[in-house]
């Protein structure tokens, strides 16, 4: 896995390179559908003393620049990721809450097209697949 280079996406969004900045990324980075506890761990490990609303505010900010996309299942707690802008989808377990990645069906997002858009230029869908994870599953089978 080759670590992207967080500096010039910061600059390429216009946002100051800050320590905290950069140590989010590299955590979200190193961390796929990270939540915001272990996000704010990761960075007190790398740079020790952060408050929780430091952190929340880089998050906050990193998002609204387009550099970190933010899911948040409804009753889940919101995760944080780097792959932003290919309209991927996330397969959620009702059981532990794990998340996965899944690319869009098949071809160029036919999610996209809706089948009535009312008018609206869409350029994302947001689809969450819900049911159990294969460790949830083996659990119960278990049982
Ligand atoms: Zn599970
Ligand atoms: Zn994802």
């Amino acid at each position: 896995m080759t670590t992207p280079d967080f500096r010039s996406e910061l600059r390429g969004a216009a946002l100051r390179v800050t320590r905290p900045r950069l140590a989010v990324m590299a955590a979200v980075h190193a961390h796929p559908h990270v939540d915001t506890e272990t996000v704010i761990g990761l960075v007190r490990t790398d740079l020790g003393a952060v408050s929780h609303q430091a952190v929340y505010d880089v998050l906050r900010a990193l998002t609204e620049a387009g550099l970190v996309r933010r899911i948040q299942p409804s009753g889940a707690t919101a995760r944080y990721e780097l792959r932003v802008g290919d309209n991927h989808h996330h397969v959620v377990c009702r059981s532990c809450g794990a998340v996965a990645d899944a690319d869009c069906a098949v071809g160029p997002a036919p999610c996209l097209t809706a089948s009535d858009d009312h008018g609206f230029v869409i350029d994302e869908a947001e689809v969450v697949y819900w049911g159990t994870c294969p460790t949830c599953t083996a659990a119960r089978s278990r049982q």
